[in-house]
């Protein structure tokens, strides 16, 4: 039993030690990726659930390395954030989001301009500096304030309540809407949606998967909308993969939907086809 236990922790630290030198290598990777041009952002289209309208489309990150492939977004996000990188990268993903839509709304001409969600990483929540460059971004691209939709996830806005909530109400003083993400899977519970201004929830994806077998998912929904809708909030559903899904949401009144039924998250060029 002392061998085995001996080999088991050695096989145990040598995977910990890959481990962190597969996080050190892609940091290292991942600080000039955007200047090389490996990092680049694909677009979900968000659709209005009464009448299949086009409304706006979320950002999402995507990372081509020479040598590795696509690495996933959970993985790269998250060594930029433990790493600090985000607070170089979220910025560049800001303006690059903002740029893409000014396009749009070119393309569009006097059509009801699309908005464009960005997801904000806790940690550049918690920067102060966060407020200013929203605000010199939309300056600088000339993006419609309401046009830029900012993601948090629930548990980055709730984890310190005092502190998100000064923080988004400096955010929406620049007239951008905050949205909250992955909502449903923090349990911070609806009442929290009465404390914290922001403009819309999404509901997770992993409630969604569910909502044609599983009867608590569907009441969690339903009350997710109800609640959302008495306080003036908007609700996105995301992760709608089936057509029952779509039309269970739509009698429940959901407000917008993403999902590959839907929509795939499409390179720049293949989204100006959609508008
Ligand atoms: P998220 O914000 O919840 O984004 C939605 C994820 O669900 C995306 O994964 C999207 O591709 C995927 N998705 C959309 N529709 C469906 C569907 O019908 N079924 C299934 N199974 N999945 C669907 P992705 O692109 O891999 O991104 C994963 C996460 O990485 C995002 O989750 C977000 O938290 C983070 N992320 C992506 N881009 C950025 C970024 O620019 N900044 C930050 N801070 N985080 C980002
Ligand atoms: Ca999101
Ligand atoms: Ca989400
Ligand atoms: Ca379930």
């Amino acid at each position: 039993a002392k061998v085995a236990g001996k080999n088991c922790y050695r096989f145990y630290s040598r995977a910990m030690d890959q481990a962190v030198e597969r996080r050190v290598h892609l940091e290292h990777e991942l600080r000039g990726a955007w200047d090389r041009g490996e990092l680049s952002l694909v677009y979900q289209p968000v659709y209005r659930v009464s009448d299949n309208a086009l409304l706006g489309a979320e950002a999402l990150l995507r990372w081509q390395h020479p040598e590795h492939g696509a690495i996933a977004p959970s993985v790269f996000i998250d060594v930029a954030e433990q790493s600090g990188l985000i607070e170089t990268l979220g910025p560049q993903v800001l303006r690059a989001a903002c740029e893409d839509a000014v396009r749009w709304s070119a393309q569009r001409g006097d059509r009801e301009p699309l908005f464009v969600s960005v997801n904000l990483s806790p940690r550049q929540l918690r920067s102060g500096d966060l407020p200013r460059i929203v605000a010199d971004v939309l300056g600088d691209t000339g993006l419609h304030p309401r046009q830029l939709h900012l993601e948090l996830t629930e548990t980055a806005v709730l984890g310190d309540e005092s502190l998100a909530s000064a923080m988004l109400s400096q955010l929406r003083d620049t007239g951008v809407q905050v949205w909250l993400d992955d909502f449903g899977t923090g349990f911070s519970g609806l009442s929290h949606l009465r404390r914290v201004p922001i403009d819309g929830v999404k509901i997770d994806r992993s409630f969604i998967a569910d909502i044609l077998r599983d009867p608590d998912d569907l009441a969690l929904t339903t009350a997710i909308i109800a609640m959302a809708h008495s306080l003036g909030i908007i609700v996105v559903a995301e992760g709608v993969e089936r057509e029952g899904q779509y039309e269970l949401l739509r009698e429940r009144d959901c407000d917008l939907a993403q999902g590959y039924l839907l929509g795939h998250p499409l390179h720049m060029d293949e989204f100006q086809k959609l508008l």
